[in-house]
Parts: structure tokens; sequence; C-alpha cells
């Protein structure tokens, strides 16, 4: 396993992280907190959640492990500035994860999901979520103040320079990289900690290996091209993967045991080749979730992805259609694109930006 030191902490975290956002909820509590405790048998030491993720069990599918787990490790977790907008509720969010996860301090707490300069505002206002956090740092319930953001490079910068958090959390893989890069190089520059989420494109890189062959070297997968490019870049502190098997696991410390980084030729390549499609693709974070009309936006955005990353014309897109709404992606939702009433929550959620209503309009005209 490669280590590297997160930021100014002087932590040496492992190059791959488990980010406990996938873990398959038909298994059983004991057999996910296996599957965490053979990561840590592996020499991965990093482990990041939040409430909510996988049905909100997935800090205590941790917090099972962590009760047998030999090996040294750091826990990351999250609170959302808009959900807990004091000091009091910050604290008490804080609190919670610790029981939850069944250890004494939180060595990484995110104020989670900063998507717009005004909810870094709301974070950091008086008798807000940062003081709240400022207090469990004093009080020894959490080691680091850290930060996940879905912002440009530059408002990414600002942040920085403002100078209250240790380390950041940027979506950023090897398809998005060119427009992400400002916010990692800046980051890295500074010294801070960058952890990488999202390395696999939502699922568009191993569905799409035929496509993406382009990035392998080779008889490497473009699923193992994708990890060892965020896993050996330099910029880059810890690869989180969602991991869901130990099969998985192993590839991904295979990987980072070698960490054959890419040269800079390379990475001018796939820059040239990839052009600006991923930087407006969905990645399937779900946080647009949440429409009135029962529409399931990130599942109809992750099949737009087709037409937006690889190119498939309408045609293509209506033809397809019908096997994706009977087997697909859309299989048994119940809105369709047609009930949207343009309301906009969706589109003030989004991660990415996307001008979701009128894919959903094209959506509609595909029938
Ligand atoms: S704009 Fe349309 S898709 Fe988005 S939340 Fe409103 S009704 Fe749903
Ligand atoms: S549409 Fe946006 S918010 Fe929704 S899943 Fe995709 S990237 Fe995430």
């Amino acid at each position: 396993m490669l280590y590297k030191t997160y930021g100014k902490t002087g932590k040496m975290v492992s190059a791959v992280g488990f980010g406990g956002m996938r873990f398959d909820t038909s298994k059983t509590m004991a057999e996910n907190a296996d599957l965490v405790r053979y990561a840590n048998s592996r020499g991965i030491n990093y482990f990041d959640t939040a409430p909510g993720y996988c049905d909100d069990q997935s800090e205590d599918i941790y917090g099972e492990a962590f009760k047998d787990m030999p090996g040294q490790f750091y826990v990351s977790t999250k609170g959302m500035p808009t959900t807990f907008d004091t000091a009091e509720k910050a604290i008490a969010a804080v609190k919670k994860s610790i029981e939850r996860l069944g250890v004494k301090k939180i060595d990484f707490y995110h104020m989670w999901c900063i998507r717009k300069k005004e909810h870094y505002a709301l974070a950091m206002k008086p008798g807000g979520q940062y003081e709240g956090l400022l207090q469990c740092q004093k009080e020894g319930l959490i080691d680091h103040i850290v930060l996940s953001s879905h912002q440009t490079g530059n408002e990414v910068k600002e942040i920085l320079e403002d100078g209250k958090i240790d380390g950041i959390l940027l979506g950023v893989n090897i398809l998005n990289f060119p427009y992400r890069w400002e916010g990692v190089q800046t980051a890295f520059d500074m010294g801070y900690g960058v952890v990488a989420m999202n390395p696999l494109g939502g699922g568009s890189i191993p569905t799409h290996e035929e496509e993406l062959s382009f990035l392998t070297e080779g008889d490497e997968t473009a699923t193992e091209a994708a990890l060892r490019f965020v896993i050996s870049c330099p910029q880059i502190t810890i690869a989180l993967n969602g991991f869901t098997t130990k099969e998985h696991i192993d590839m991904a410390c295979e990987i980072a045991d070698e960490a054959k980084p890419f040269t800079d030729e390379e990475i001018k390549v796939i820059a040239d080749k990839v052009g600006a499609s991923m930087n407006e693709a969905c990645t399937g974070c779900g946080y647009c979730d949440m429409c009135p009309q029962g529409i399931a936006i990130p599942s109809f955005m992750q099949y737009y992805n087709e037409k937006h990353i690889f190119h498939k014309t309408d045609d293509e897109m209506k033809a397809a259609l019908g096997s994706v709404y009977e087997w697909g992606i859309l299989a048994g939702k119940k809105g369709t694109a047609a009930d949207c009433i343009e309301c906009g929550l969706c589109e003030k959620e989004c991660t990415q930006h996307l001008p979701i209503i009128d894919r959903l309009k094209e959506y509609a005209n595909w029938g």
C-alpha cells in the first residue's frame, strides 16, 4: 500500500480510502463489517462515511467493524450546514456520529456538500456549524475540520485562502480532471490534503470499458486505469472507493502497491480526447432525488450520460429507451419526464449544475 501525508496534519493515510456510500444493504451488517475489516487488513486506513449513506446504515456498519478491527485507522464523516445550521445542532450531529461509529473521536469531520458560496457562508456564520465544530475540536471530539465541495476551482481557492480547514474532498476522476484540476492543484500547492471522490465517474467507466479503452496501458482495463490515475496522482492524497467486494479491494490495493503514475504526455492525450463532456455529466450522487412529481431524476440523468459522454444520437437514445424502462436504470420508476412541472428544485440541488429540466424535455420528445 502506498501511504501519503494528509496535508499539514502529519497523519499518514493510505492512498486508497474506503468510501462507505456503496455497501450492499441486501447483505447482513456482519458481512459488510467483515468487508471493512478486510480492507483494513490490506492496509487501508482511511474510512469515509456520512449519516444517510446506504439507507442510513453506513455509520452503523463501520461501528460494527471498528469494534473488532486490530489495525490502526482514521475515520471521516460529515454534516451538511444546510441541516446543521446552528452550533448546537452541529455539536449534536458530531456526538451522534461518534456514538454510531463507536469511536472516541472523529479524525476528519467534513462540512458536507458545499455546492455554492452561500453554503460556505452558512457554515461559517456566527453561531453556525463551524463554531460548533471548533467547540468539538476543543473537547477532543474532532481532530480536523475539513470540507467536501462541488464548486469551481476559483471558489475552492477562495475557501482554502480563508484558512479555516485542513483538507478538502473533491469529485475528480480520469474523465473530468481537466475541468476539476484547478481546485486539486491549488489545494495541493497550498499544502492541503486532497481526497478524491467518485473515481469511476458514477459508474460510467466500468460500464463503458470498450469506448474508454484509450485510457489503458498494456492489459489493464479502463476501470483499473481510472483507479491508477487517482491513486498514483501526486496531487491527490486519498482516492475514495465505494467497495462492495473483496476482489474490488484487492484490485485497488494492487494498483496502490505499484502506484505507476500517468506521464504528462498520457495525461495530455486523455485531456484532448475527453473534451468537455464529463464536466456536464451526471455522477449519480443523488442529491436531486426529491422531485415533488416523483421523477427519478438521477436515473434519467445517468441514462442521459449515454448521449452526452458517449455521443449517442437522438435516434439511438430513443430506440434503446424501451429496454431502459423495462430492464435498465429506469425500470420500475413511476414518474415520467413529461410529468416535470419545471419547479426548478432539482436544478438548485444538482452538484453538477446540470440543465435537468431541458434534458427531461428531450426525454419527453423521445416518447
Ligand atoms: S423541475 Fe421537474 S424534475 Fe425537477 S424537481 Fe421540479 S418537477 Fe421534478
Ligand atoms: S442530476 Fe446532478 S444532483 Fe442529480 S444525481 Fe446527477 S449529478 Fe447528482
